[in-house]
């Protein structure tokens, strides 16, 4: 199954419970826009060289799109569109008024110069500049793009339409971001943990996590985490891993990485392979690094009790049976992770309005929307008596069902 067919499997399965009926069922599952670009820059070297660029925008029944931008040299058509419709499912979950998009280049960054970089990402905005916008479609970081990222968008855009910090979030502090975006996602994944922990009696104190991915999501994750008095029993990012079943010294963890550049080779524990990660002796299991990354065969090999999904699209639907069956609670990414368009709503309203928010108030306004959302998906779920994601899909699609039948089709 392609990454577009899951989220569609996922949709379909929601839409049918709720009867929605085919006429809507089509008009919501099918993408507004998909664009794809060239985008050629000249290297260092003076080579000239063209990536693929992305934009999907999916829905904006219940108002501009909203999605992140993310350079991996795996990005391809059907995954930014997969990507584009969990946006709008997950703006609906946490009743963000904002419809769903996503966008990528096909490009591993991590061989190209900042100052390639730079030219790369101008280039596409003068591709797509006419396509999004603060009332439009409002691009956001997402793997391997940052606020400098950002802050390159926000500057290109208004060469065109004049200065507008609204175009894009997860801007840097000091050019119009929001305080606490950069750890929203992280810290709305802890909320929803603790709302699960009173839900399973499972307080997040004392109980063991492992953790796939330390980059924005995964380190704020596992740093929230351990101060909630959680144990980060493993972490691993793209190099490798490391794992401690007497918890992780997380601050000197953060100290390894920043010097070495990953989590690989702290001592403070044993060395450990990212399928190994997986497959620990945990309680939670935080995938948060990349889609597809827990199938039907590492699933059946899960020993967590919860999954709580901090990427996008861990899980492939298989594996999902297979947690099913084995009575292994998931929290779907379109709760789990929805702190971090939440925060970036909340930095577009701050630009839209010419105001600053302290980092409380932008905390507070976090944990109060993950927790509406999660007291509404648990709900249904408990009503239903159906899994937290088909619960996740229902309320989305109904919300975004009724926007689009009150503004006519
Ligand atoms: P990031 O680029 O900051 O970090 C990604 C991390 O994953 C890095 O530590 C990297 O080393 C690691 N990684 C990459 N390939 C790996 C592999 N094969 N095995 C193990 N680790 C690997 O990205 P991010 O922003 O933290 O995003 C991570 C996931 O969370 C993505 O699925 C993204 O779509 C999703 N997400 C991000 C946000 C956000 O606000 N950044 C919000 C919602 C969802």
């Amino acid at each position: 199954m392609t990454s577009a067919e899951a989220t569609a499997h996922y949709f379909k399965k929601a839409a049918r419970i709720m009867d929605v009926g085919e006429r809507i069922e089509t008009l919501l599952a099918s993408p507004l826009r998909e664009v794809k670009v060239q985008v050629s820059i000249e290297l260092d070297n003076g080579e000239i060289r063209t990536f693929n660029g992305y934009r999907v925008q999916h829905d904006n029944a219940r108002g501009p799109m909203k999605g992140g931008l993310r350079y991996h040299p795996l990005v391809d058509a059907d995954e930014v569109l997969s990507l584009a419709s969990l946006m709008t499912w997950k703006t609906a979950v946490v009743n963000l008024p904002f419809g769903g998009a996503k966008g990528g280049i096909t490009v591993d960054p991590t061989g190209l110069s900042t100052k390639e970089l730079e030219r790369l990402t101008r280039k596409f905005v003068d591709q797509i500049q006419d396509i999004i916008g603060p009332t439009r479609d409002i691009p956001a970081p997402d793997v391997n793009t940052n606020p400098q990222v950002m802050a390159w968008i926000m500057d290109q855009y208004s060469k065109y339409h004049g200065h507008s910090p609204a175009v894009v979030t997860g801007k840097p502090i000091d050019l119009y971001g929001s305080r606490g975006r950069e750890a929203a996602t992280g810290r709305g994944l802890l909320y929803i943990a603790r709302e699960i922990a009173r839900d399973v009696g499972l307080p997040v104190k004392g109980t063991r996590f492992a953790i796939q991915g330390f980059g924005n999501v995964g380190s704020h994750a596992a740093r929230l985490i351990h101060e909630d008095g959680g144990i980060i029993v493993a972490v691993s990012d793209v190099n490798g891993g490391v794992r401690n079943p007497k918890g992780l010294d997380v601050p000197a963890l953060f100290d390894h990485a920043r010097k070495s550049g990953s989590v690989k080779g702290f001592q403070g524990g044993n060395p450990c392979g990212n399928e190994e990660l997986l497959t620990c002796d945990c309680d939670v299991l935080v995938p948060a690094a990349l889609g597809n990354v827990i199938t039907k065969s590492v699933a059946a090999e899960v020993r967590a009790k919860i999954v709580i999904e901090g990427a996008n699209a861990p899980c492939t639907p298989e594996a999902d049976e297979v947690f099913e069956k084995k009575g292994v609670l998931v929290v779907p990414d379109i709760l789990a992770n929805a702190g971090g368009v939440t925060v970036s709503y909340f930095e577009w309203v701050q630009n839209l309005q010419h105001v600053t928010w302290d980092e409380d108030r932008v905390n507070t306004e976090l944990e109060k929307l993950m927790r509406e959302a999660y007291d509404r998906v648990a709900n249904i779920s408990r009503t239903r008596k159906l899994p937290l994601r088909t619960s996740a899909y229902v309320l989305a699609i109904g919300r975004v069902g009724k926007a689009t039948v009150l503004r006519g089709i």
